[in-house]
């Protein structure tokens, strides 16, 4: 039993293949540039070797034709042929109230992510496009998708909705949706699984933070608040996102320099976040380096961004009346052992105690940072997005 996980972007497209019969990767790799000049494809089969090529991939149709070519390509690739994938699954951003849950593609499906295009304009196209090759390159395969904000559906009225006249949120449905909910979902799980633990008695805080960042507040096994909000700007500072902000600000801005609400919008998503502050870098791997040397603008950068996820933590202390376990994940929440020590080093007053010697080590397992008498545990878990969109293709073909 083979699952393809099919994650489109607007101009590339990362795909992974599985064995479900023990969730083993059978191969990876992406296409970049889609549309443009010189399309590139990199196909990593587990155990072989990279292997690259540059050619012009005009839209996603081409590009999933020369996914599926490498996959069975006689050098190259892992299987003998396309019939031996039984389904694919997709990730989709945004499926707002319409999906609580993952389902199994058919027109209606696709016509309720076509009508949610205004509430994620940048992804929801990409997926339907994405959808739409999958369609015409293998007519009879089934796919599913998996939503980003399906984990949070669960938040109750007072963590979803903004305090503004509530015809717009009955009218155009503006409320949080949150985001990162698949990864959110893995950690806590697998957090639990790794203190033998269930989920259901535990008090979580799930730390998702690599260029783009979310928190989730998850208790009784559910999401009951997170950060991002109706798009992926609220929150936490992020690589190149402001994350919260006075939204006062905005016209403030636009009426002085002159902006358009594109242009404003771009500025908070592109030209923000730690990019803005440290004027150099949107990456924490350099604004780590340039502290180091003593660069002072990289250090405030990352003293924000350290203070602002610090502080979203006691909230979401505040908002289960506790924690239990503490979880850190994705880009620079698995790998950066400062903004771990940082963060846990002024939490204190909940007794959190990390073990210096265990945050400095690194693997591709869940792992315990804090001592055995900390008050709460700490834990890095690595995220697996594509595993969770594997196990639920495969689940929902089984039905
Ligand atoms: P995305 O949101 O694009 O999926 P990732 O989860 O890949 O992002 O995270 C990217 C972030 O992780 C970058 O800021 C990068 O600097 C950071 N990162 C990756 N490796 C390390 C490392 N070894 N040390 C510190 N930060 C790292």
């Amino acid at each position: 039993m083979k699952v393809l996980v099919i994650n489109a972007g607007s101009s590339s497209l990362k795909y992974q293949l599985y064995n479900m019969t023990d969730e083993s990767v059978l191969a990876k790799g992406r296409v970049e540039r889609i549309g443009m000049d010189s399309s590139i494809l990199v196909h990593e089969p587990t155990g072989g070797e990279e292997y690259n090529t540059v050619s012009e991939i005009l839209d996603h149709t081409i590009a999933i034709r020369r996914v599926l070519e490498s996959l069975t390509d006689e050098k190259h690739g892992v299987m003998k042929s396309v019939d031996e994938i039984d389904a694919v699954g997709h990730r989709v951003v945004q499926g707002a109230e319409s999906f609580k849950e993952s389902v199994l593609v058919d027109k209606d499906v696709k016509k309720e992510i076509r009508r949610l295009f205004d509430l994620a304009p940048l992804h929801n196209p990409a997926h339907i496009m994405g959808i739409e090759a999958v369609e015409l390159n293998m007519p009879d395969v089934p796919q599913v998708v998996v939503f980003d904000t399906a984990f949070h559906q669960t938040m109750p009225e007072k963590a979803y909705l903004y305090a503004i006249p509530k015809v717009l949120y009955k009218k155009h449905k503006v409320r949080r949706y949150g985001f990162h909910g698949t990864s959110h979902y893995y950690v806590s799980l697998a957090a639990a699984e790794y203190l033998k633990r269930p989920l259901k008695e535990l008090k979580v805080i799930t730390c998702h933070i690599g260029n783009g960042g979310s928190l989730t507040a998850v208790k009784d096994g559910i999401s009951v608040d997170t950060s991002m909000g109706m798009t992926p700007l609220e929150g936490l500072i992020m690589g190149t996102r402001s994350g919260d902000l006075d939204p006062a600000i905005v016209p403030y801005v636009m009426n002085k320099e002159e902006l358009s609400i594109g242009e404003v919008n771009f500025m908070l998503n592109k030209h923000s976040g730690l990019m803005a502050i440290s004027g150099s870098s949107s990456d924490m791997r350099e604004i780590t380096d340039a502290m180091a040397e003593g660069d002072a603008n990289s250090t405030l950068a990352f003293e924000m961004f350290e203070y602002r996820l610090r502080k979203y933590i006691g909230s979401y202390v505040a908002a289960m009346d506790g924690v239990d376990v503490i979880v850190f994940t994705a880009g620079i929440g698995e790998n950066s052992a400062i903004v771990r020590e940082k963060v846990c080093e002024n939490l204190t007053y909940l007794g959190v105690k990390l073990d210096p010697e265990l945050n400095k080590i690194r693997s591709g397992d869940p792992r315990r940072i804090s001592t055995p008498d900390s008050k709460v545990e700490v834990l890095v878990v690595p995220t697996n997005e594509e595993l969770v969109i594997a196990r639920d293709t495969y689940k929902l073909i089984q039905k």
